[in-house]
């Protein structure tokens, strides 16, 4: 399969002093499901920045579907357009991506900025508020949203460009557990519909979930690990070098437990004890 997004050696600082990526090589192929996972400050959102081109590295190539990207590269109009059609973005905090009056406005403006038809916009508008069961905040103003309604709408806002990638920084942060459940099936049905999914996460339940390919990031902002869900989950010793779990005391009555402790519930598949 094409790689669809490849990084090379890439470096990356704030402010050319807060090291955020050190010598990042990774390659997306088209149709994969891949998760960054990795501790706070690691570089989880900075990689999905760079792979977006909202931030260029400060060495190294960043290409997409063979091509460079570069700003000089993107400002050449129809690679520049071909790339922000193909990648939908949702961030993690969904305020930043609504700016519209309400929520069918909100739905309105990418289909628009593709220059479909007024019908055809709402169409595909009405489509995927029904498609995310939210067709009764058609028209709520955004700033009458809860926060979980904010997350659907601004995946609603994703999907209606129909983009190739899909760019998920920490999917499910501020999503209650109902609402988790349905992002994760509707990650899912859309990897089977062909979407490439790229997503950050410091859940492991949420990789034990989805089973996608894992790239592990360390403290010190490298790649320390890539592998299969599976491949990842399973080594309780490297997850613990990583901190991703941690040794935990609890106290039950006046005996004292120690053992590993994460976001994440060890359990065994067909093991219901
Ligand atoms: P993660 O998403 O894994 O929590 P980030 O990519 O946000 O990590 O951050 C990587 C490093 O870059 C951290 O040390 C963080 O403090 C720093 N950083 C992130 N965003 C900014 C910013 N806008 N300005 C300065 N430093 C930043
Ligand atoms: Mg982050």
């Amino acid at each position: 399969m094409e790689d669809i997004i490849s990084l090379k050696n890439i470096d990356y600082s704030y402010y050319g002093k807060i090291p955020a990526l050190k010598n990042i090589n990774l390659s997306v192929k088209k149709g994969e499901m891949v998760a960054i996972i990795g501790l706070n400050g690691s570089g989880k959102s900075t990689l999905l920045n760079i792979m977006n081109a909202l931030i260029f590295p400060d060495s190294g190539e960043v290409s997409f579907k063979g091509n460079p990207v570069t700003e000089k590269s993107l400002s050449d109009k129809s690679f520049g357009i071909q790339l922000r059609q193909s990648m939908g973005y949702i961030f993690q905090n969904p305020e930043i991506q609504l700016f519209c009056p309400t929520v069918f406005d909100e739905l309105l403006f990418a289909p628009l900025q593709l220059n479909l038809t007024v019908e055809d916009a709402e169409e595909r508008a009405e489509q995927t508020l029904s498609f995310l069961g939210i067709e009764y905040l058609k028209e709520r103003p955004v700033l009458m949203l809860s926060g979980g309604e904010k997350k659907k709408v601004a995946i609603a806002s994703v999907l209606t460009m129909n983009p190739d990638i899909l760019l998920i920084d920490e999917p499910l942060s501020s999503l209650d557990p109902k609402t988790q459940t349905f992002f994760i099936d509707l990650l899912l049905e859309l990897n089977r519909a062909g979407k490439t999914i790229v997503f950050t996460t410091h859940h492991l339940d949420l990789i034990d979930h989805l089973q996608p390919r894992v790239v592990v990031l360390s403290e010190d902002h490298t790649i320390q690990k890539t592998g299969t869900a599976s491949e990842i989950l399973s080594d309780e010793e490297f997850l613990i070098s990583v901190n991703l779990i941690h040794e935990h005391v609890h106290k039950h009555g006046n005996e004292v437990h120690r053992h590993y402790h994460s976001h994440y519930v060890f359990h065994k598949h067909g093991d219901n004890s």
